[in-house]
């Protein structure tokens, strides 16, 4: 007879919890996995064992999100981090080295800019950074340490796309990794292993999981640049919660829905704001007066809920907050891809001469309200402008 101290340690049947087959995937908590026997455990010891091996090598939830990424990307390996810079920041150091350069596009989020600037610098990997609208052009950019091209295209703020296949040809023929962050368009409206990227990042907080609850990034290569990039992980031992990677997963199984209503209500918004008597430019790239709109349909299959519009007067920075503290169905805070309509405002700075020198950019994360109200609630927080 066993002790009641071993009992406490070893009670519990795992055979019914084996035999429960839900839809989705159990929710693992374990930083031990266990082996079935020592040739496993020997075959781990020399980093040789093909399964799990650890908490941090990702657990059921992780993995299955990574596959299903997989197979939506088309691509040969997906890994989840914990949020999309943190993708962001392993792509960058898995794919440079001391003495290297990179070359990034003007348009980038912010922080991947003050990544390159403030932490691959103390590694010795300088950073240039590309007009947004770079294509077949960068050539002219491209030195002989150059090893790296980061595209984000749109980019989330002032939505200038690049010439993605241009660029990709550049890269493949002097053997530069191309890296985009995908997050706008998903990969349901841009498929970037189609147009001959390498290494593909979403911020899976934003479309994927959908509800402004959740970090979480990810990162999908070919097969060419899977190994150094796995390597790379394995190296940090990065991985992702559970929990957020089961909400993702359920997130996919909504997004084609979710995202159609975005984009058609985005749109919807975007074309009443272009006859709206106060306002500039609508920065759209599913608008024909869109400067890009042309690569927009040539490689896009959709548009996400995100754009921005500027004024026709500028005002001062803090008198704009007629308009937006008057907004009620708009929220003013960062991120986007939720379901609750989000704005913000400002002016950005560039390393090349941009279209918005000087200019606030207002930008609307278009959520799933009724459209007629959001249009209602734009209309009465402009009118504070309108004097
Ligand atoms: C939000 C965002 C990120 C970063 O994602 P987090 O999960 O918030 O770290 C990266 N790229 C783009 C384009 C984003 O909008």
């Amino acid at each position: 007879m066993r002790k009641i101290a071993t009992d406490l340690v070893t009670g519990g049947s795992v055979e019914a919890r084996r035999s429960i087959n839900t839809i989705n995937p159990p929710l693992h908590r374990a930083s031990t996995v266990l082996f079935d026997c020592y040739s496993d455990m020997l075959a781990a010891n020399q980093g040789k064992y093909e399964g799990i091996d650890y908490g941090t090598s990702g657990l059921g939830a992780q993995k299955a999100f990574e596959a299903a990424m997989v197979q939506i990307d088309g691509s040969y390996g997906c890994k989840a981090f914990q949020s999309g810079i943190s993708a962001i920041a392993m792509v960058l150091l898995a794919y440079t080295k001391q003495g290297d350069h990179v070359l990034i596009c003007d348009n980038v989020y912010g922080p991947t800019r003050h990544f390159c600037n403030g932490f691959l610098s103390k590694y010795g990997v300088t950073t240039d950074f590309l007009p947004s609208n770079a294509g077949a052009d960068i050539s002219k950019y491209i030195k002989d340490e150059t090893c790296l091209i980061f595209m984000e295209s749109p980019g989330s703020n002032t939505f200038e796309i690049q010439d993605v296949p241009a660029i990709t040809k550049v890269c493949r023929e002097k053997g530069i990794v191309s890296v985009i962050d995908n997050t706008w368009a998903t990969p349901l409206y841009l498929n970037p292993f189609k147009l001959g990227v390498d290494v593909s990042i979403q911020s899976a907080t934003k479309y994927i999981t959908g509800h402004s609850d959740i970090l979480l990034g990810t990162v999908s290569t070919t097969e060419e640049y899977w190994d150094i990039f796995r390597k790379s992980c394995g190296l940090f031992e990065t991985f992702a919660s559970q929990e957020d990677c089961y909400q993702a997963l359920r997130g996919l199984r909504t997004l084609h829905v979710r995202l159609k209503h975005h984009e058609q209500a985005a749109l919807d918004v975007a074309r009443w704001l272009t006859t709206h008597k106060i306002v500039d430019k609508v920065i759209h790239p599913a608008l024909e007066s869109h400067p890009e709109h042309d690569l927009w349909k040539r490689d896009f299959t959709g548009s996400s809920g995100l754009f921005a519009f500027t004024l026709q007067d500028e005002y001062e920075e803090m008198d704009h907050s007629v308009f937006v503290d008057n907004l009620e169905l708009f929220g003013l805070g960062y991120s986007w891809g939720g379901f609750k309509s989000l704005i913000t405002g400002g002016r950005f700075r560039r390393d090349n001469s941009f279209a918005y020198e000087g200019k606030t950019i207002f930008r609307l994360n278009i959520g799933l309200e009724d459209v007629s109200d959001l249009k209602s609630d734009l209309e009465q927080g402009l009118a504070g402008l309108n004097v």
